[in-house]
């Protein structure tokens, strides 16, 4: 027998595990590195950490749509004036010299994500991640447009019609309008929104302005709208390479294997240990697929810890639920440790971390120490308007000029 298993790049490891499994050892299997992408068709959840995610991305949303229309000292809050060289962040104003700080920035950025993936996992990934907020927005238009998981799917297989062709329409009409007003206040962060606003009511946009605006609108069109989860399973490197930072203590989503095999229908009032299989007992999992159906990645988490996992806890919230409804503990999916997992204990306080924190701790402290002691100068050197030369009885005289020094 022959078996050609094509399209793999969008299966997931479960899937292609199942299709093994399925095989003797003489057949032989074609992968192919460039398979047509499974749509991903999430399901909506509900719960308390979905409850979070919306926090989350209502407060970051919040955040980078409002800063640019609070104002400062008579102008704008957050402001990266390139052609003047001052960076103006609330009261303080750096200048090129400032170099140094977004060095400082840059080092918190990369050990605050060390610290915070030892400990928790792909909180990052899963809360605060742009890509993940966005598309967390983008899903909730298509969700207010074409309806719930089955009704897209259903009308993704439908033929076109002058409904569906309606409903594609005004859904991308919304993508398009959120994604060209995130491209304009991205660049309101380079030219003070007001002047942003004034230019674009009176088509006096200059061409760069133009260009970053559709070219920040057409990416979070693209990655938000159409990549989705593309983005994290094949663009993102922190996806790669966290696994470095993961322990046996690390905080992950995971299935309890223990408790929930061996899965399988079962009625609610069942004794559901005394069924299965051999009279073995079944597990807590009822095979529902709920915690498939709600992934934003399409995996299966039941299959153990995946690259693909970015740990948005959506399986959690559902497979809480379902135990609520059967009348069993809940937690069957759960933020645990590879250790607790396997019966041992878990020790959320361990080397790497203390020396993680104990560096953020440290850099923090020079950031906040050096930013109190700095003392701004700023220098205007400004050509004098009078003559520099004239000339006297055949004689050139030098004109004795000034140089005005400013200091702030
Ligand atoms: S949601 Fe829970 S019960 Fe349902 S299949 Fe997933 S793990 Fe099993
Ligand atoms: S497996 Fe669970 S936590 Fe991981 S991405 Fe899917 S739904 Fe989110």
């Amino acid at each position: 027998m022959q078996n050609h298993l094509t399209n793999t790049t969008a299966l997931s490891d479960g899937k292609i595990e199942q299709i093994k499994s399925g095989l003797t050892h003489d057949d032989e299997i074609l992968l192919s590195l460039y398979g047509k992408r499974e749509k991903v068709y999430p399901r909506e959840v509900h719960g308390i950490f979905a409850f979070l995610r919306v926090l989350a991305a209502i407060g970051l949303l919040g955040i980078f749509y409002g800063l640019p229309w609070l104002q400062w000292d008579g102008r704008q809050s957050v402001l990266l004036d390139l052609p003047a060289r001052k960076f103006y962040i609330f009261g303080l104003t750096f200048w090129p010299q400032d170099f140094l700080y977004l060095t400082f920035l840059l080092m918190l950025a990369a050990l605050g994500l060390f610290f915070f993936t030892a400990l928790a996992g792909r909180v990052w990934c899963g809360y605060a991640c742009p890509q993940t907020v966005w598309t967390e927005v983008f899903l909730w238009i298509e969700h207010m447009i074409e309806g719930t998981r089955i009704q897209k799917m259903r009308l993704d297989k439908s033929l076109l019609t002058l409904r569906k062709f309606r409903i594609k329409a005004t859904k991308h009409a919304l993508w398009i309008l959120f994604a060209a007003f995130t491209g304009f206040t991205f660049v309101s962060y380079f030219t003070p929104a007001k002047i942003l606003v004034d230019e674009l009511v009176n088509f006096q946009l200059g061409p760069w302005e133009t260009f970053w605006i559709v070219f920040y609108g057409f990416a979070t069109y693209g990655n938000a709208g159409w990549m989705r989860e593309q983005v994290c399973i094949h663009m993102c490197p922190y996806g790669r390479f966290q696994n470095a930072m993961f322990d046996d203590n690390t905080l992950i989503v995971s299935y309890d294997e223990k408790r929930g095999e061996p899965r399988g229908p079962r009625k609610p009032s069942s004794d559901h240990r005394r069924q299965g299989l051999g009279r073995q007992g079944l597990g807590d999992c009822i095979n529902c697929t709920l915690c498939v159906q709600v992934c934003p990645t399409g995996i299966d988490i039941r299959n153990g810890l995946q690259y693909e996992c970015i740990a948005c806890s959506a399986c959690i919230d559902v497979c809480n639920d379902v135990m609520d409804k059967m009348g069993y503990p809940k937690g069957l999916i759960r933020y645990t440790t590879q250790n607790a997992l396997q019966g041992k204990q878990t020790r959320i306080i361990r080397p790497r971390i203390i020396i993680y924190g104990v560096i953020l701790t440290g850099i923090i402290s020079i950031f906040i120490y050096s930013l109190s002691q700095r003392i701004p100068a700023g220098l205007d050197v400004i050509r004098d308007r009078n003559q520099l030369y004239r000339e006297t009885a055949g004689l050139i005289e030098k004109c004795l000029y000034t140089e005005n020094f400013e200091y702030g």
